[in-house]
């Protein structure tokens, strides 16, 4: 026992010491137990899973609309990504931006560029600089692996358990591991919250992106004020309960949108909607 302990451990140390990489949009070594050639095909998958099993709603102003600014932000992306020396970071990317009609508060993104915005938000977005905050905030968890990091947390959790000795490299068990991770499967588009820091990170690339993309940073803070408006009555939306809308967000946000402008204006970005 205490040798299957030691090799459990040893293990441990093992899939942290060479799954470490450097994150471009947070500067930090990350946690990648999971390679994006393992856990891209999952993603899409459980992505595609998604929409068969929701309304997509394909047509119109309102999906136009999320093609549109998804598109705008992604391209943000890959610009800051080629000007700071990371070219072929999203090369495995496949973005796609979907709109489901569901009274939902809610948007999520699945690693790779999977995003999905619900009809229930809309109200709460107001306005394209509002839906740009919101998807630059969820492109952000994307890039930054957010997603992929906490599913290293789970897979390590079941190594610790001496369950997943055998469960590295096999599809089946690493499928369910996913979307334990996303809570995704039968409940559909329920996502388990990030960290506190992880929504930081997120806040700070994201209004970056939004405002690379052309929409005015400030919005940022008045969407939060609108998500705090709305976070009273019949218990928090989806979204609020993992994305807590407090006037710390808030205040950083405001205090990040003039660094966001100068951001921007590298890219030749200076006026905004
Ligand atoms: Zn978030």
């Amino acid at each position: 026992m205490a040798k299957f302990k030691f090799y459990t451990s040893f293990l441990i140390i093992f899939i942290i010491v060479v799954g470490c990489g450097q994150n471009p949009f947070t500067g930090k070594s990350t946690l990648a137990l999971v390679p994006n050639s393992q856990i891209l095909p999952m993603s899409f998958q459980q992505y595609n899973q998604v929409l068969e099993e929701s309304k997509v709603i394909k047509e119109g102003e309102h999906a136009q609309m999320i093609q549109r600014v998804g598109l705008k932000i992604a391209n943000a992306s890959e610009r800051w990504l080629m000007e700071n020396g990371y070219p072929n970071y999203t090369d495995d990317y496949k973005w796609e931006f979907n709109l489901i009609e569901d009274d939902q508060v809610n948007a999520w993104a699945m690693p790779g560029g999977k995003i999905a915005f619900y009809t229930g938000i809309l109200p709460i977005a107001k306005t394209e600089a509002g839906v740009a905050a919101i998807m630059g905030h969820e492109v952000a968890h994307a890039l930054a692996n957010h997603g992929q990091q906490r599913m290293s947390a789970a897979q390590l959790q079941q190594v610790a358990g001496a369950v997943g000795m055998m469960a590295i490299g096999d599809d089946q068990q690493s499928q369910q591991i996913f979307a334990t991770a996303y809570g995704i499967g039968s409940q559909v588009g329920i996502m388990l919250p990030f960290s506190r820091k992880h929504e930081t990170e997120a806040d700070k690339i994201g209004i970056n992106l939004m405002a690379i993309a052309g929409y005015d940073p400030d919005e940022a803070a008045e969407l939060w004020k609108r998500m705090k408006e709305n976070s009273g009555g019949g218990g928090p939306p989806q979204f609020l309960s993992t994305h807590p809308a407090n006037d710390e967000r808030i205040k950083n946000l405001q205090n990040w949108s003039s660094d966001a402008k100068k951001e921007a204006a590298k890219y030749g970005v200076t006026s905004f909607q």
